[in-house]
């Protein structure tokens, strides 16, 4: 009895998570102007008034009205392997390694069955190579043999196939199909919704949480995007480029450089 109440517990918290991912889900999702509950829903701390927020998104638009994923990749597959790949190492390398893995392995089922020695030393630049393989494989394998060779469209679905987590899966369904399910955290997201005081929180998945919670749905997919080429471009870990930016009177960063 002991045992099974513990196993219990232990399943509990999983289940919270994905019922507050789902209730996060339907927050913003009209487009209309956001009732008092939404905006104290909204609200998790001083940053994220709601007209703060949407002086940042106005500021982003301005600046990165074109924002987008810069892993190249024609279909949702190739999209898929590439985030994997992008794991601890930049998009312009994994770029540089799937010019030739897509010509040699175009389709799931072509990488699902393929030689992982050859695949290792196809890969081996964006680093981890052994462990991304074995990844990479074991998604094409899984693709093949429970959806019919298609990246599926729903996190679900889409978090069922080893090597995705949410990260990944939010990538694919936003980018490939247009679904906002989440906002993607990188690590560029997570330095700059802190540094803009979207968050307090250092965990990718309560960071998340709070995005969805103040950022209207209907700019989940293009926010992160924006945020990346902000971080990429501007706001660096060590020295951000503040006097360039155009978010500089809306950020109080103790990182500010200015
Ligand atoms: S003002 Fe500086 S610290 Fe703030 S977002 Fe811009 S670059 Fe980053």
């Amino acid at each position: 009895m002991a045992a099974r109440g513990a196993a219990k517990s232990k399943k509990s918290p999983r289940k919270r998570e994905k019922r507050r991912f789902k209730k996060l889900e339907v927050i913003g999702s009209t487009g209309q102007r956001p009732t008092k509950a939404e905006r104290v829903a909204r609200t998790v701390g001083p940053g994220t008034d709601p007209k703060r927020v949407s002086a940042i998104l106005a500021k982003l638009d301005e600046a990165y009205p074109e924002a987008t994923c810069e892993l190249k990749h024609e279909n949702a597959f190739q999209l898929l392997i590439s985030t994997i790949l992008s794991a601890q190492t930049t998009d312009v390398r994994v770029n540089q390694v799937t010019k030739t893995l897509y010509q040699k392995y175009p389709t799931p089922e072509s990488l699902a069955y393929a030689n992982p020695t050859e695949v290792e030393q196809e890969i081996r630049p964006t680093g981890f190579f052994r462990n991304k393989t074995k990844s990479i494989m074991g998604a094409s394998k899984a693709l093949v043999e429970n959806f019919g060779g298609q990246v599926p469209g729903t996190m679900q679905e889409i978090l069922r196939l080893p090597g995705v987590a949410r990260k990944t899966a939010n990538v694919v369904l936003g980018t490939a199909y247009g679904i906002a399910s989440g906002v993607v955290v990188d690590t560029h997201v997570m330095r700059l919704s802190r540094r803009l005081d979207l968050t307090k929180h250092e965990d990718p998945k309560k960071i998340e949480e709070d995005l969805m919670r103040v950022i209207p749905k209907e700019k989940w997919i293009q926010f992160s995007h924006q945020l990346v080429w902000l971080g990429r471009r501007v706001c660096m870990a060590r020295k951000p480029r503040c006097v360039d930016c155009n978010l500089e009177p809306l950020c109080y960063s103790k990182d500010k450089t200015i």
